[in-house]
């Protein structure tokens, strides 16, 4: 019986409320389809601060390198707002990301039918978006020297930072996302500014270069102006993108509102050899501790952790067909209800979508 070692990092907040729902979800895939999940749980965040001092204990490090995917809640909440840069929950995630060298975070948006009419944007529009933004996550503005701020006598500044790549940067982020783009529809769209940044005319030759070893990958270019538009204008155009750290940023938050709600979107981060499944949604303290978030998001983001770091792709299939068929029962959390719609709490939702991966093997 294959047996699989996963780290489990819920962290504060509705992290801890929503991960166990994910947990119970690949134990019943694992009970359908044969497997073994080791689930090992670690502290981060604020709740390992709160117990260590530290946000990424030396010991939840050492098991997510062990592991063969990490499934992570959320991290932070008022309670650490105030502390200093190096003790704040966020470090925990910074951390892990940079020591697992994830240089690809995978956002997908995907536009459920029941639910078209909690998108701002017309049913005509993002009806049948499906697309997947992946953003190169260690390079790029974010981190490119030089970068600070010179002060000057007169009381003036000049700040600056620095968009750069190098091929190697490049070439990995390109192979992650040709790869991805093989696993759903088969085209890619690579996003820049090549007709103002030189950085983006090297983005443009590495990823063109890549191409020729993906010849049942279709590649096409397109502004990131050009894609900011298309995205609210025609969605369903695109399948998976790919684009630099700051682009990505923006673009990925934008590709969000096409989904609806917060509580619907996961997400992947991928790099080195452990990969990481977490949620995009934060600890949300409004709601945290009163059992009503909404656990989809961190079950959509175990399902992509059995297809992008399990290549289980027919066992995550079940997972996303368990959510649409518990949606289209009518069963809405708190944040996706609809008017005269009946409201479930986390763990009902939960147990439901468990349910319907049980009577699919
Ligand atoms: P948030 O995502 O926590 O919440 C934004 C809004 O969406 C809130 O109204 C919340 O109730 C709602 N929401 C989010 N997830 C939901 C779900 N699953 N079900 C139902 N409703 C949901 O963002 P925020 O309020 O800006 O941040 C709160 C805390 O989370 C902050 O400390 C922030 O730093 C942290 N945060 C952590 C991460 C992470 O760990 N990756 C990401 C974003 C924010």
């Amino acid at each position: 019986m294959p047996s699989f070692r996963i780290a489990v990092l819920p962290g504060d907040g509705i992290g801890a409320e929503v991960t166990p729902e994910a947990m119970k979800a690949l134990h019943a895939v694992g009970r359908g389809a044969g497997l073994t999940f080791e689930f090992e749980q670690a502290l981060v965040g604020g709740a390992a601060i709160d117990a260590t001092g530290d946000p990424l204990p030396p010991a939840s490090l050492r098991l997510c390198q062990q592991a063969q995917a990490i499934l992570f809640g959320a991290v932070g909440g008022p309670k650490w707002e105030d502390a200093p840069h190096e003790k704040r929950p966020e470090r925990g995630l910074l951390a892990l990301r940079k020591e697992l060298d994830l240089f690809a975070n995978l956002r997908p948006a995907k536009c459920f039918p029941m639910l078209v009419d909690a998108s701002p944007l017309k049913r005509a529009v993002v009806e049948g978006t499906d697309l997947m933004v992946i953003r190169e996550l260690t390079g790029g503005l974010y981190f490119g020297e030089p970068r600070g701020v010179e002060r000057f006598a007169d009381g003036g500044a000049r700040a600056v930072n620095t968009m750069a790549y190098t091929t190697r940067e490049i070439d990995r982020v390109a192979r992650a996302a040709f790869e991805v783009a093989r696993k759903r529809r088969r085209r890619l769209t690579s996003v820049d500014k090549v007709n103002v940044l030189v950085v983006s005319q090297l983005w443009r030759e590495v990823v063109t270069q890549v191409a020729k070893e993906y010849p049942d990958v279709t590649l096409e270019h397109i502004l990131v102006d050009n894609c900011a538009m298309a995205l609210v204008q025609r969605p369903t155009q695109f399948d998976t993108l790919v684009t630099e750290n700051t682009f990505g940023d923006i673009l990925s938050d934008e590709a969000a509102i096409l989904a609806g709600s917060m509580g619907m979107l996961p997400s992947a981060s991928l790099g080195g050899r452990v990969g990481l499944y977490e949620p995009v949604h934060g600890t949300a303290p409004d709601i945290a501790g009163k059992g009503i978030a909404n656990p989809i998001a961190a079950l959509l983001s175990a399902a992509m952790l059995l297809r992008y770091s399990l290549d289980r792709p027919q066992d995550a299939d079940r997972v996303d067909t368990a959510v649409l068929r518990v949606l289209e029962q009518g069963h809405r959390t708190a944040d996706i209800r609809g008017e005269g719609e009946k409201v479930v709490g986390t763990r009902e939702m939960g147990e439901l979508i468990v349910g319907e991966i049980n009577a699919q093997y």
